[in-house]
């Protein structure tokens, strides 16, 4: 007995001494902090915050890798409780919603099959892709309702999801789980950081709009008289719709589905119809807004280029402020577009729509000369975009009698070779000299600068050496100037401190390879300057503290390229010959341009990397469609009236009208009705009576 206590008690020291020393040696230390915030979050484990659990959430809080109101499944009193426990401020989230994004539903899509298996989209699409014809279509499974822990989505009676934006958190459970891509979480920034895929239910004619407006569902609203609400969704996407419902070439009407039976919707004077509703009521229809941010932005030239950029800017929470040199904004809507056909209120009330946005403008004020890019950028502008003009950038400005510069060291080399014969053109030259483009005054131009002492000039082509176009001649006279020729090549970066130009980046145009030589000047080969983004070069580079803060160092600023796809193919360097944001054949191209330079400001001053994509919408995409419309009546198309008196406005109120008069009601309701509310091979059928 006395042996089983001693045995006993033994075992139970033994044991216990056992767990001290375990304790001691396997001892987790628990931050309060990561516990704290655990309770303080919901619990809910979605894995919206993108992380595997709340708990795991609450410690990457805790480690600065998410952010205090990263919970989607919250709201702001836990992102307040949890920025306490922090010890920091919390700053206003945009929220985002999932959208569905298939419009013909069971009855209404044509189907390919019967499906009788397990109730779950997976499973579906793994059958030859789904049971619908169309491939993108929704299979209404309903994987996605189930997926959805906040109840926020419903199959409706037509077999499509819909979504309960009171309940839905963005959470994006639903976006993870459909397969066919229907759903996917909406924001003001994501709609305009948008490109279209081939996994969208995009129109023919939206596709071909080069500004993506949902042209099915402005026209929608129109039907349904809901005209508020169609200029919203015209504005998603165009800053000048009055403008443009005027002047525009209208390319989405040659795609209209429509043509495949009799003519084509009145796309343009339906956006007139809408827009003129607003501006007749005088009462000012403003597009959505992200959450105010604290970034500043510049912007050059207050062409369509640079005001659409500043308007994209302002509705992605930035403070956008444009430059003009002139006393007029709008650019070549100002300066060449005949009265009758635009008329100056016109004009004027899309530029003040513009302005209302929260966009500041200053005229009279010229880049080089009233200030510097460098300059800016110690103001506090956290980014700078030139959009200093179309073709020839001069003509905007009446002409130059002085050598321009937009940037620091940066010229044209038409001014250099002016400077010959025009004394009143000086250019400050360089000892280390760079010229972007290899055309045949090249030469010319690189003899005057060796008589002015450059000492090292270096030519980047973007020519091939055997397709170059200089003669032996010239190449003797570049050789004797001890000039370098880099053929294939093109000018990707400029780099700069203070207010001078430092180095330039190029890169090889087969390779991609990129390299960076000295230069002080810059010539441009070009009847304009091309449009660059600049910035501070970040913190971990140098030793230049970010904007607004003391400043314990030089300023060192790059300048880069905006990004181009998916329109073309990324063609490195200045002076592509595809540079659609450079060389737009109309005005909406140059809104679309605005529109992908607030994206790129907005992705280099968060460090985000443009999302690259295989299948981005492009002329090359092949995408499924129909070529012949089944049970769709002949309707002529509605014809807007010439305004035989062709005055310059019709004289009361705001209304302008020009050469045509717009569309009355009647007329407007009748040609919405033609459309046909197309999907990618789904289109609205005539209703078979009887
Ligand atoms: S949206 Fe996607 S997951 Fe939801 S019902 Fe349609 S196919 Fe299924
Ligand atoms: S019918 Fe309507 S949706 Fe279809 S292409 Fe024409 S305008 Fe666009």
């Amino acid at each position: 007995m006395f042996q089983s206590v001693l045995m006993m008690g033994g075992l139970g020291v033994a044991i216990g001494t056992a767990l001290v020393i375990a304790s001691k040696a396997f001892y987790v230390y628990e931050d309060p902090k990561v516990v704290a915030i655990d309770d303080a979050l919901p619990g809910a484990n979605c894995g919206g915050c993108g992380y595997p659990g709340c708990n795991a959430n609450a410690e990457a809080i805790v480690n600065g890798l998410s952010g205090v109101n990263s919970c989607v499944a919250a709201g702001d009193d836990v992102a307040m409780a949890i920025a306490q426990i922090m010890g920091v401020s919390v700053s206003d989230t945009e929220p985002e919603f999932a959208g569905p994004g298939c419009y013909y539903g069971k009855d209404d899509a044509d189907m390919e099959y019967d499906y009788l298996g397990i109730t779950d989209c997976r499973a579906a699409a793994l059958l030859f892709g789904g049971m619908k014809v169309c491939r993108i279509g929704c299979l209404g499974l309903g994987s996605c309702v189930k997926a959805c822990m906040f109840g926020a989505l419903s199959i409706g009676s037509d077999g499509l999801p819909k979504v309960d934006q009171e309940k839905c958190t963005g959470c994006g459970a639903c976006e993870r789980i459909c397969p066919k891509n229907i759903i996917r979480l909406t924001s003001v920034t994501r709609r305009i950081m948008r490109e279209y895929t081939t996994e969208e239910c995009v129109t023919p004619c939206q596709r071909a709009c080069p500004t993506g407006i949902d042209i099915k569902e402005y026209i929608r609203l129109i039907r349904e008289g809901d005209y508020e609400a169609s200029v919203q969704v015209i504005k998603e996407r165009n800053p000048f719709p009055t403008v443009i419902s005027r002047i525009c070439p209208a390319l989405c009407e040659f795609k209209c589905r429509r043509l495949l039976q009799d003519e084509s919707v009145a796309i343009n004077d339906l956006k007139r119809f809408v827009c003129d509703y607003e501006m007749n009521q005088n009462k000012r229809i403003l597009p959505y807004k992200a959450p105010a941010t604290d970034k500043q932005v510049a912007i050059i030239g207050g062409g369509v280029e640079g005001l659409s950029a500043a308007y994209f800017t302002a509705r992605l929470g930035h403070s956008p402020t444009v430059f003009e040199a002139t006393d007029a904004l709008g650019g070549i809507l100002c300066k060449a577009i005949a009265r009758e056909r635009l008329v100056k209120d016109v004009l004027d009330w899309d530029i003040e729509g513009i302005k209302e946005m929260g966009v500041t403008v200053k005229t009279h004020v010229k880049a080089g000369k009233d200030f510097t890019v460098d300059g800016l950028l110690k103001q506090g502008f956290h980014a700078v975009f030139t959009a200093t003009g179309g073709w020839d950038s001069r003509l905007a400005r009446g002409g130059v009698d002085q050598a321009e510069t937009v940037f620091p060291g940066a010229y044209l080399l038409i001014d250099l070779l002016r400077s010959q014969s025009d004394k009143n053109i000086t250019i400050p030259l360089g000892k280390n000299v760079v010229i972007a483009g290899g055309g045949i005054r090249v030469p010319d131009a690189v003899k005057l600068l060796k008589q002015s002492g450059s000492n090292k000039i270096t030519i980047v082509s973007r020519k091939q050496h055997e397709d170059s176009s200089f003669d032996p001649a010239a190449i003797d006279i570049l050789a004797k100037a001890g000039a370098t020729i880099i053929y294939n090549a093109g000018v990707t970066r400029v780099v700069g401190e203070e207010s001078n130009l430092t180095a330039i980046e190029y890169a090889a145009l087969d390779t991609g390879e990129k390299q960076m030589i000295d230069a002080d000047t810059l010539f441009i080969a070009s009847g304009r300057f091309p449009e660059l983004v600049f910035v501070p070069v970040r913190d971990d580079e140098t030793d230049h503290p970010q904007n607004g803060q003391e400043k314990i160092g030089p300023l060192v600023w790059e300048g880069v390229e905006l990004q181009k796809k998916p329109d073309t193919n990324m063609e490195l360097g200045l002076l592509s010959s595809q540079d659609v944001i450079s060389e737009y054949p109309s005005a909406v191209a140059s809104i679309n341009g605005g529109r992908k330079a607030a994206a790129a400001m907005h992705n280099l001053m968060y460090g985000i990397k443009f999302q690259e994509s295989s299948n981005f919408i492009t002329d090359q995409s092949i995408l499924q469609d129909v070529t012949v419309l089944k049970n769709v009546d002949v309707l002529p198309r509605n014809i807007i009236k010439l305004n035989k008196e062709q005055k310059g406005s019709a004289g009361g109120g705001r209304v302008s009208t020009g050469f045509s008069t717009g569309f009355s009601t009647e007329q407007a309701q009748a040609e919405a009705a033609r459309c046909l509310r197309c999907g990618l091979v789904c289109y609205e059928k005539s209703k078979i009576v009887g």
